[in-house]
């Protein structure tokens, strides 16, 4: 099946158009500065170079009419008509607590997704957008929604409450909810099938880490608790998030420093994690290069970012009663071989061996643990794009 998949954004719009079946991308980009001047696609046909495409995109609208024309432009193309776009496949941040799998988009289904909006009010409602311009732009193609959060709804109460008055959760949801769960489900199920072992025997700890990180237990086929909580701030520190910090230095911080919750919310997601902690960046290549010429906060942050993932991980063996197989992915856990021997150095007691040598790969599926190791790790590149279009070809053949 081809499958457009949309991640629609505030101010921009990526895409993928791609095969279900091979996993082929004929062709992906990004319509971007959507309602600023200077908006541009960068539109990539497969294996060819990026072409930055000057056009006008006023709104979400133009920017989805403008992806049409470059997947069917003569020059550009890579489709015919846009009757060869068989499904659409949106990703949707939040679907609360209503959404456990994807779904059909209908009218009910929009008006369930704008009432999430409270739980992610930067991300739900450009998704929003994007699912409607597609709506109007391509009337009878099938529109799908994938949320961030469905994988994670599978765990229980005692994971995803937090011990504050019941009516706070009553009123206002407000629970552990977990993202990146399309990229969590996609590598736990390729790590079953990398073992030959069905997904439903498996104890795996799922390690995203990216500019975003978050970490997932998933125990028998479904997740049973996430790092990553009501919102994609809590966890491991990520490259300018804090992650988990004593709630009580919130307060004491907007006295100390007369914050409001603009200033103090700008503070924890913008100011902090290794890059607040190194004051270099919040990218890893730079943590590396710098912390190798003896900066000493930028190797403090690599080390902070280590030992809160290790924790993790014996945390997640803990809940689960034992750990087949731990897998890291996305940029920092695909790239990164010190973080990924960093973590894992010290676990041998949880039956955990890595293989320096292996362990050097680089954004490849491998399995990086020595041949003895009871608890396998390994290495699995996401790819949540495929893992979108595919759970939007599960839906529409469900029709
Ligand atoms: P996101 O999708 O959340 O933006 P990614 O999964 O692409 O994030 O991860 C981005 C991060 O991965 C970068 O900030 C960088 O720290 C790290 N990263 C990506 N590629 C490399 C690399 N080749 N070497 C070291 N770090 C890398």
């Amino acid at each position: 099946m081809k499958v457009l998949v949309i991640n629609a954004g505030s101010s921009s719009l990526k895409y993928q158009l791609l095969k279900t079946k091979s996993g082929e991308v004929l062709a992906k980009g990004n319509a971007d500065r959507i309602g600023l001047d200077n908006s541009f696609i960068k539109h990539s046909r497969n294996g060819e170079e990026i072409k930055v495409i000057p056009v006008v995109l006023a709104d979400h609208t133009d920017a989805i009419k403008a992806v049409i024309k470059v997947l069917t432009d003569k020059g550009t193309g890579v489709i015919k008509s846009l009757k060869e776009i068989e499904a659409v496949g949106h990703r949707v941040v939040h679907g609360g607590e209503k959404f456990s799998t994807s779904v059909l988009i209908t009218p009910e289904i929009k008006v369930a997704i704008k009432a999430c909006i409270p739980l992610a009010p930067l991300h739900n409602p450009p998704n929003i957008t994007g699912i409607e311009a597609c709506e109007a732009a391509m009337p009878n193609i099938p529109q799908v929604a994938v949320f961030d959060t469905a994988f994670h709804q599978t765990m229980p109460p005692k994971a995803f409450m937090y011990a504050l008055p019941y009516e706070v959760y009553e009123e206002h949801k407000v629970r552990r909810y977990g993202f990146h769960g399309t990229s969590h489900a996609y590598v736990a199920k390729r790590a079953a099938e990398l073992l030959g072992k069905p997904f439903v025997s498996l104890k795996l700890v799922t390690c995203h880490l990216g500019n975003g990180s978050s970490i997932a237990a998933v125990k028998h086929g479904e997740c049973i608790d996430t790092s990553m909580g009501l919102t994609p701030l809590a966890g491991v520190c990520m490259g300018t998030r804090c992650g988990d910090i004593d709630p009580a230095i919130v307060t004491f911080l907007m006295q100390k420093e007369g914050l409001d919750a603009k200033g103090i919310d700008n503070l924890m997601n913008k100011k902090s994690g290794v890059a607040g902690i190194s004051g270099v960046s919040s990218d890893f290549r730079d943590l590396e290069d710098a912390s190798e010429k003896g900066n000493e906060r930028a190797e403090l942050a690599l080390q902070m970012f280590e030992y809160q993932c290790k924790k993790f991980i014996g945390a997640y063996a803990a809940a689960m009663g034992g750990l087949d197989a731990v897998v890291f992915t996305a940029g920092i856990g695909e790239n990164v071989h010190r973080v990924r021997a960093n973590i894992i150095a010290g676990l041998e007691f949880l039956g955990m061996k890595l293989d320096t040598e292996k362990n050097k790969a680089r954004g490849v599926e491998a399995v990086i643990s020595t041949d003895d190791s009871n608890t396998t790790i390994l290495m699995i590149p996401t790819n949540e794009e495929l893992a979108i279009a595919m759970a939007t070809e599960a839906i529409c053949s469900k029709k």
